[in-house]
């Protein structure tokens, strides 16, 4: 079969995915995106992970599965790291180990740099490990990276936003997926409610913002749900915050009871934790979202 490399559309694919997209573009290499995350990609990843995992890498082996039968090489950097200080979760500097060990693939199917930080020595070690599993120039392999990475800027530019009512936070694989994330959506629009999620809040301002906790958040991701939870909550112009989470998730577990305690009580900003499983079903987000609403409402008019 000729060459043709898997990405799964899921975890970091929804911060980094037109960076690899453009890579692969540029260098010529044809590559394959699994579809949108839908019932039967969570019910293939539900069944192949363990139950403890969490739902966010339920659907990510779900996603992997169903580009297997398709393609040559499967890419799943392992990403310990992306800006200095911070780590990801376990889930992520072992997620190369968890695609071996639950597919049985060869070493030489899984394309797997090694990402521990931002560095760029970091970044051209990665590289060349890409052009070395594909049999690729490290030349062009940089060329491409460099002007991939320019895209991905340009691409990745915060939007402005005016007038908004509601902040929705959560990871980006969350809050980017349709999936988890059309029935909030759904009713937000159906209320004509504007909304900016922790996505459209450069990280710069995230970082700084969960700078002031203490002891120090030691995830990265974690750092960025706190910091845009501390930034929402000092905004008179939100009117509400919306929290999604996935069941299963060991640092937002933490973090959600740590930010309800310490920064969402403490606001006059109405909040919601919403909590997904692979079992949550439309009826009760909608539900649980509307009588949110319409609390918040009744609060502001009151
Ligand atoms: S941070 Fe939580 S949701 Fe994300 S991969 Fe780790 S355990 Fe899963």
């Amino acid at each position: 079969m000729p060459i043709n490399i898997g990405i799964p559309r899921a975890l970091l694919y929804h911060e980094f995915g037109s960076l690899w997209t453009a890579f692969f573009s540029k260098l010529g290499v044809p590559f394959t995106l699994s579809a949108e995350t839908n019932t039967q990609i969570l019910d293939h990843g539900t069944m192949l992970a363990i139950d403890e995992s969490c739902l966010p890498l339920k659907i990510y082996l779900g996603h992997i599965a169903s580009l297997l039968p398709k393609c040559t090489h499967i890419f799943a950097p392992r990403i310990a790291g992306y800006h200095n200080n911070f780590f990801l979760c376990a889930k992520f500097a072992g997620l190369p180990d968890i695609i071996r060990n639950t597919f049985s693939l060869a070493d030489n199917q899984l394309i797997a740099p090694n990402i521990e930080n931002k560095s760029q020595s970091t970044q051209l070690k990665a590289i060349y490990s890409i052009c070395q599993t594909i049999g690729i120039s490290k030349i062009s392999g940089c060329l491409a990276y460099h002007q991939a990475k320019q895209t991905w800027k340009n691409h990745n530019s915060a939007p402005t936003h005016s007038n908004t009512q509601i902040a929705i936070i959560g990871h980006s694989y969350l809050l980017n997926d349709a999936f988890f994330c059309r029935d909030i959506l759904t009713v937000l629009k159906k209320r004509n409610l504007t909304m900016i999620t922790s996505e459209h809040i450069p990280s710069k301002v995230l970082y700084q913002q969960a700078a002031i906790f203490r002891p120090d958040i030691y995830w990265q991701l974690s750092a960025k749900l706190a910091g845009a939870t501390r930034y929402f909550s000092q905004l008179s112009e939100i009117k509400g915050i919306i929290m999604v989470s996935s069941f299963g998730c060991g640092p937002d577990s933490l973090m959600n009871e740590y930010l309800e305690h310490h920064v969402l009580k403490n606001s006059n900003t109405p909040y919601l934790i919403i909590n997904l499983d692979e079992h949550t079903g439309s009826a009760g987000i909608v539900t649980r979202v509307e009588a949110f609403l319409d609390l918040m409402n009744w609060r502001s008019e009151s």
